[in-house]
């Protein structure tokens, strides 16, 4: 072996010790790689299998409006812009998320239910509300009339008697961003004089007659929708109006059938 070959071997291996730790460094970049593109890829297909979630949702919804709402001859633009926003299936419990935009009430707990989509849209057209408006409701149940409503005017209050009902569907509608709705558990059946008088007053339970209290706390020119009749009895959807004088006239839109307003919980 000459001095030559030693030499040459020397460097081979200070090569070698040089070269593996620049292998290793490589694998490591490509590992990176190829982690960063997995996880990246991974994001990628949970981020598009949530938007094929609510498109999903979203498709369902125009149909409902196209098929339960317009087709039965509501007209009122804004209402139904507001039903095809509002997303009905984050009103309702997991287990109806399926069923969220058919054609009937959904319960919501508490012996309670969600109105038919037909029945939201055509109470929210009976008051025909403008974007200025303040409106009143009781009985808020999941939130979800006052979320509509809430598209289409400045101010929603809105009552609930079941607190476990009420205070969720506060949270519900504030994690959601509806910043115009103010919720309060109570008695609906005295208004909230504090906000009156309201432009719109809606009742979402049927009560035996109109609430007083609620007549005196609409504004003149201001429209109330409720229905009006006893529990398991054929009720009547009613219209309050106010004239600009004050004067009160009452009709009678059609039958329905909804949970009873109460005075009390438990
Ligand atoms: N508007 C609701 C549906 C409500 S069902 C929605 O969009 O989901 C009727 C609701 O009225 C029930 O939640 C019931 O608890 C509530 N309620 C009954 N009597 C009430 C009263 N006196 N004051 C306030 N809420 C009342």
């Amino acid at each position: 072996m000459t001095e030559d070959t030693t030499d040459k071997n020397m460097l081979n291996l200070r090569y070698r010790a040089l070269l593996f730790p620049r292998a290793n460094y490589k694998l490591l970049l490509v590992l990176c790689f190829f982690s960063a593109l997995s996880l990246s890829l991974c994001r990628l297909s949970h981020c598009s299998s949530l938007q094929g979630d609510s498109e999903r949702y979203k498709k369902l919804r125009y149909k409902m409006v196209d098929r339960q709402i317009f087709a039965r001859g509501i007209g009122d633009e804004k209402v139904l812009q507001a039903m095809r926003d509002v997303p009905r299936h984050l009103f309702v419990p997991e287990n109806h998320r399926s069923s969220a935009y058919g054609d009937f009430p959904l319960p919501i707990g508490y012996g309670q239910t969600i109105s038919q989509p037909y029945i939201v849209a055509f109470m929210t057209e009976l008051l025909r509300p403008e974007k200025d408006d303040v409106v009143f409701e009781v009985g808020t149940g999941s939130g979800y009339q006052a979320a509509v409503l809430s598209k289409i005017v400045k101010k929603v209050y809105t009552t609930e008697i079941i607190p476990p009902l009420g205070n969720a569907a506060e949270k519900r509608l504030k994690e959601a961003e509806y910043n115009n709705i103010t919720v309060k558990v109570g008695d609906g059946y005295y208004g909230w004089e504090e906000y009156a008088p309201f432009d719109c007053i809606i009742v979402t339970a049927a009560s035996d007659h109109i609430p007083p209290p609620l007549i005196k706390q609409l504004k003149n020119g201001g429209k109330m929708a409720i229905p009006v009749g006893h529990p398991f009895q054929v009720q009547h959807l009613m219209v309050v109006e106010k004239s600009e004088e004050g004067e009160i006239q009452i009709r009678n839109i059609l039958p329905v059938r909804f949970v009873p307003l109460r005075r009390k919980w438990k």
